[in-house]
């Protein structure tokens, strides 16, 4: 393959990692990011978003060889402990025996991504650059290089946008003629708050579980941390009843926390502090496409798929966008335009597929886990699993635990889901949940499902 002599506009999570995988070809790299060099910031642990990071993430990691660099500062968890109101709690297992989801500190993340990308001798790494703007006809980014207050023109080969939701490089492709564009605000946003570590230095929770205190129409969640401390967010109406707009004072933030979190609150002695420093964080979701321009520039990561986080999946897809280029790229060799035009085809299906799943999930996350039925159709979907795996993989697995593109996952989610409402709609489902009928009652259903799409084919 060539060597090229290329950009990457944002170091922050999946522009690092792509920055890897380009070094790897043999690429002349060069990252640019806006902020200041991340690798001087000290990373408050408690204080700073933490990320889920499951199978997808990882086989991005891996294959660029980083997984030993990212093991170091990843915490596994192995399921969801919910906490109730009534301070009883209750534990459900991700996936199958062994298989967990990783915590990981957005800012340890970044640092570590950024160090392993410029140890890479074809890789320079350029903060305070902000990108202002792309001449497409010859590929010249404008910077505005922020330290010494100066513009800069520089002309590459190629140029990657990873920068984020708010991305420059897709701004510059939404100017285009015929771009599809759309951006959408969730009503709801998010606060971080902090567990810290015990008087022992240990986790206050239990360290395995990702937390959740659901409470229908807002929910909060905890992360540990590799220090000891748990990062909390809470996930709430800007507007309304329970909303950020009525946490105003001491006050009633004592009081909302006392009432709706009575485990936790004790935990959290920072706990009004940290609700009126830390901002109230917005929930973007963005849609584009296409996601390439010619042979000269591709958007990757938030820049072209931004999604609520509720699946844990921004990230996890992102790094999954580097694996799928890099395969690309080994397919296509020199021919960039090609490669280009196929990573839109292929991957804009997914990225609208987890916008749609991480946005379900959010009900299901706030409303649905504190639900009885909901955690019986788990078990049954789990056992079922357990018997037949080849017929039956859970949505969350195969979102988490798999590469089944995502679209495909809606997909078959969709029609298990189906499957499954009639099993809960028996009336004596409860009695019956793991006998032989229902057993049958599913395999026929399933059965069914499978003839109806051969059928179709
Ligand atoms: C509350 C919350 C929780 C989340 N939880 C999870 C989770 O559990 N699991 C998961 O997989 N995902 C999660 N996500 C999503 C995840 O954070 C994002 O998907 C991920 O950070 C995207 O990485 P990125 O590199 O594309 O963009 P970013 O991480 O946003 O990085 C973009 C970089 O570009 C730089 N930049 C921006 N504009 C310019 C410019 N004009 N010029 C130069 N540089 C620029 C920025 O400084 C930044 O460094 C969560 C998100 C939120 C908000």
């Amino acid at each position: 393959m060539k060597p090229q002599n290329i950009a990457i506009v944002g170091a922050g999570l999946v522009g690092s990692l792509w920055a890897v995988y380009l070094a790897k070809k043999g690429h002349k790299v060069s990252v640019f990011d806006r902020r200041s060099d991340i690798r001087k910031v000290k990373i408050i642990q408690g204080k700073s978003i933490n990320l889920a990071l499951s199978d997808r993430g990882w086989r991005g990691l891996i294959n660029a060889g980083l997984e030993e660099d990212i093991r170091k500062v990843a915490l596994p968890m192995n399921g969801r402990m919910m906490h109730y109101t009534s301070g009883d709690l209750t534990y459900q297992q991700y996936g199958k025996e062994g298989q967990a989801i990783y915590s990981v500190s957005r800012g340890l993340l970044n640092q570590t991504l950024v160090n392993c990308a410029a140890r890479h001798e074809n890789v320079e790494v350029f903060f305070n650059h902000q990108c202002k703007d792309i001449q497409l006809d010859t590929n010249t980014v404008q910077f505005f290089d922020t330290e010494n207050n100066e513009s800069k023109h520089l002309t590459f080969d190629r140029v990657f946008g990873t920068d984020g939701a708010f991305s420059a490089v897709r701004n510059r492709l939404q100017r285009l003629e015929r771009y599809d564009y759309s951006q959408e605000y969730l009503n709801h946003g998010y606060k971080e708050l902090e567990i810290p570590p015990g008087p022992d230095g240990k986790h206050q929770l239990d360290v395995t579980s990702l937390h959740i205190w659901p409470r229908g129409e807002f929910m909060m969640i905890g992360l540990p941390n590799v220090d000891g401390s748990i990062t909390c967010t809470l996930f709430m109406a800007y507007e309304g009843k329970d909303a950020f707009e009525n946490l105003k004072d001491e006050k009633t933030i004592r009081a909302f926390f006392e009432q709706h979190f009575p485990d936790a609150a004790p935990l959290m002695p920072e706990l009004v502090e940290d609700f009126n420093n830390n901002p109230t964080g917005s929930l973007v979701m963005i849609k584009c496409n296409p996601w390439h321009y010619q042979d000269k520039i591709c958007i990757m990561g938030d820049a072209a798929h931004a999604i609520v986080p509720f699946y844990g999946q921004g990230m996890n897809c992102g790094f999954e966008d580097c694996f799928v280029l890099f395969e690309l790229m080994e397919k296509h060799g020199d021919d960039w335009a090609t490669m280009f035009s196929e990573f839109t085809r292929l991957r804009k299906p997914n990225g609208d597929a987890i916008l749609e799943l991480a946005l379900r999930n959010y009900i299901e996350m706030r409303d649905k886990t504190a639900d009885p039925m909901f955690l019986l159709q788990k078990k049954i979907e789990a056992r079922f699993n357990e018997k037949y795996p080849h017929l039956w993989t859970p949505l969350y697995s195969m979102v988490s635990f798999s590469h089944i593109p995502y679209k495909d996952a809606l997909m078959k989610g969709d029609q298990q889901d189906a499957i499954m409402k009639k099993v809960m709609d028996r009336a004596d489902i409860f009695e019956m949940w793991d006998s032989d009928e229902v057993e049958n009652h599913i395999l026929e259903l399933v059965q069914n499902v499978n003839e109806t799409l051969l059928s179709t084919q």
